[in-house]
């Protein structure tokens, strides 16, 4: 696998680099990308910002919380049981939890009227 570093016309400053994917506490800030590593024979990009214009990630508020755990939720909870799993599931490939995909159509129907009946 070869990775390419790709600097921007004019070359690198000599400045830090960062990574927004890898370094969580910051987040670019508008600013455009400084240089671009490039693998995978161009289909995989990942971009590059300067540090020294980076800024703090925005603090937690209860209602970003609220927002992101109802998200998860989605992501959590199976359609058929309504179980709320700890990880995410594959809903766009089996569309509900595992133990939901080994059930048949009846028994799905079946489930899926027992737990939206409450
Ligand atoms: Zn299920």
């Amino acid at each position: 696998m070869t990775t390419h570093l790709t600097a921007p016309a004019g070359g690198f400053t000599g400045l830090p680099l960062h990574d927004s994917a890898n370094s969580p506490s910051s987040r670019p800030g508008g600013q455009g990308p400084a240089a671009q590593v490039v693998c995978r024979r161009g289909k995989r990009i990942g971009f590059l910002y300067r540090v020294d214009q980076a800024l703090p990630v925005r603090a937690m508020t209860p209602g970003r919380a609220a927002a992101l755990d109802r998200a998860m939720a989605a992501r959590q909870t199976c359609p058929v049981c309504r179980t709320r799993y700890d990880h995410c599931l594959p809903l766009k490939t089996i569309g509900s939890c595992l133990p939901c995909a080994d059930l048949t159509d009846t028994e799905r129907d079946q489930l899926a009227a027992l737990t939206t009946a409450v």
